[in-house]
């Protein structure tokens, strides 16, 4: 996968280096550019914002870096745009980012990060990017940050995690939460005893069938407690006939 990232920071992606990220880069399953849209400007203090047309506060990103930045990333408009990249858009004002999402992205080939800062960027940047990208306005959650660049950061490692080789043991992401419509049941590791508390005994038994059903019943339990929205709104393959006894 190739991955751009449109930013006046571009010192916040410093991470990318580190951790699973890094090995996904360096074994050349993730290709990533970071680039300083001040790169784009022509004028002597690098300008990319401006007063806002009908007044309010803050500043709103001009459009000029923006265009010559996509023309530079995309210099050929795509015949399909089907197979254009996706331009992922930052913003508290865009669809929900969540588990399918990531699937989504994580499905194509080339993603381009467009990270707002100020008060965000001019709409007609979203319009001419549709022109030859596929845009996609997506929200972290209902907040509102500094700018994009930690939204881009949280969207990649969510991505990046479920390309296939970058997890060693694929089972982790069919197994955790939000892969099934519900949270993960709670993890122990040794020692059996700490502090004068005993992980469950089940977990130590050895007998898997056992296992599994107690961990599907603190998974449904867990996720009853902490976010029944999610069991309100399971596709009805989620709960099976078993789940009423347990
Ligand atoms: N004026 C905007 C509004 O009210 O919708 C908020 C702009 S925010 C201060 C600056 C930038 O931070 C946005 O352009 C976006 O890139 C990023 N940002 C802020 N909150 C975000 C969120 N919840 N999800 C994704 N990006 C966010």
């Amino acid at each position: 996968m190739r991955v751009d990232v449109l930013t006046i920071f571009p010192d916040y992606f410093a991470p990318l280096e580190l951790s699973l990220i890094g090995k996904a880069r360096t074994t050349g399953l993730l290709d990533v550019g970071v680039h300083d849209l001040r790169t784009w400007t022509h004028d002597v203090h690098r300008t990319v914002d401006d007063t806002p047309y009908g007044g309010g506060p803050g500043m709103v990103m001009r459009p000029e870096p923006w265009g010559a930045a996509f023309d530079a990333l995309t210099p050929v408009p795509p015949d399909d745009l089907d197979l254009a990249p996706v331009l992922v858009v930052p913003t508290p004002a865009g669809q929900r980012f969540d588990q399918a999402m990531a699937h989504s992205f994580a499905g194509e080939q080339r993603l381009i990060f467009a990270c707002g800062r100020y008060e965000g960027i001019d709409q007609r940047v979203l319009e001419e990017a549709a022109t030859r990208m596929r845009v996609r306005e997506v929200s972290l959650g209902d907040y509102v940050l500094f700018g994009g660049e930690v939204a881009v950061l949280v969207m990649l490692e969510a991505v990046v995690r479920l390309l296939p080789g970058v997890i060693g043991n694929a089972d982790s992401l069919t197994e955790e939460s939000h892969a099934n419509g519900l949270l993960e049941a709670p993890l122990y590791t040794k020692p059996a005893v700490w502090r004068g508390r005993e992980v469950p005994e089940v977990l130590r038994s050895g007998d898997h069938g056992k296992i599994a059903k107690w961990r599907r019943a603190q998974s449904l339990l867990r996720t009853a407690a902490q976010r029944p929205d999610m069991l309100a709104s399971a596709a009805p393959e989620t709960l099976d006939k078993h789940d009423v006894a347990t």
